[in-house]
């Protein structure tokens, strides 16, 4: 359900950097955004803001959508910082739009997004909001629910070639997901099966073999060898192999440094290079690499950073493609 929060608090101390009539710069602290706003609409002199989130929680993203309102100032250039970091922002209409995710890892407090304005080299304007975060727990599997896998994905003593060809997995996924394109959407980003059943949340830690697990990267869904695997949203395959532990694995760049991922699956239909629609088969469910039956393991990752693709997939305001 979207939720048009009026009541919300947002933020801010907007500091004028070329004051007007008035010398006197106040400097206001920043407004908070409260944990309950879920659609944050905000008005402000230069620029109308659009924030959506599923939560402002850890492990989300947030998508952001700027509209500048001041038309003569065609040169008005505008950067955008997600905790100290610049974001991509993307040309849309009159609009620009940005994903900023929130690390599962992120220590609870306030988040900051500041957005500065400037003409030609010359700073109009600097806004600052805090965001505040939900307090999130992710869940920790019972010793007596732990999962019992191949000891060769547990075990640390393996063969040289299985070692060499790991290593060779890993080279080619950071070399995938160091892919930086240009944004490809097409709306809201879509679910990847037909029927959807959860089987495993994102960032649940589990045991394997007794031994601790790292919390879960992606999100698992239920489904019979052979389901069709849709991709998510618009995008170009960067990746499409066999890999170690993610099984038959493909990772689809939807530019902006947005990436989706699907693993164990048993046929890949695609390879490195295809264009691919939203909604389009990509492969089929299997459960090959590390797995212990049929299912399909989507992961998504913003800029960095491993986000639930079910905070993706929940957003409501994404343009359709311009
Ligand atoms: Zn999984």
């Amino acid at each position: 359900m979207i939720r048009f929060l009026s009541l919300l608090i947002l933020i801010l101390s907007f500091v004028p950097a070329v004051p007007a009539e008035s010398r006197e710069v106040k400097k206001k602290p920043p407004t908070k955004v409260t944990s309950s706003n879920y659609f944050v609409k905000k008005e402000e002199k230069n620029f109308s803001l659009l924030m959506e989130a599923r939560r402002f929680g850890r492990g989300e993203v947030i998508f952001l959508r700027l509209t500048p309102k001041d038309k003569k100032w065609i040169n008005e250039s505008y950067k955008v910082s997600w905790l100290g970091k610049d974001v991509i922002l993307t040309k849309w209409e009159k609009s620009m739009v940005a994903f900023l995710p929130i690390s599962p890892d992120t220590p609870a407090g306030a988040m900051t997004l500041e957005i500065v304005s400037k003409i030609f080299f010359v700073k109009r304007g600097q806004k600052q909001y805090q965001i505040i975060l939900e307090p999130t727990k992710f869940q920790v599997i019972k010793k007596n629910q732990q999962i019992k896998v191949d000891e060769k994905f547990v075990t640390k003593e393996l063969p040289k070639e299985t070692l060499d060809f790991i290593q060779e997995c890993k080279t080619a996924k950071e070399a995938a997901f160091s892919k930086q394109s240009r944004l490809q959407f097409n709306g809201n980003f879509k679910n990847p099966l037909e029927k959807i059943f959860i089987t495993s949340k994102f960032y649940v830690r589990r045991d394997y073999n007794n031994k601790q697990g790292r919390p879960h990267g992606g999100v698992d869904f239920r489904g019979k060898t052979g389901t069709p695997v849709y991709a998510i949203q618009d995008g170009v395959v960067v990746l499409a192999r066999k890999a170690y532990y993610e099984g038959n694995f493909t990772i689809v760049d939807h530019g902006n440094k947005i990436f989706s991922f699907y693993m164990h699956q048993d046929e890949i239909k695609v390879k490195v290079g295809d264009v691919v629609k939203q909604g389009q088969e990509i492969g089929t469910i299997g459960s090959t690499g590390m797995s212990t039956g049929p299912h399909l393991h989507l992961g998504a990752k913003v800029n960095d950073v491993l986000v639930d693709p079910l905070s993706l997939i929940a957003l409501q305001s994404i343009p359709e493609s311009n």
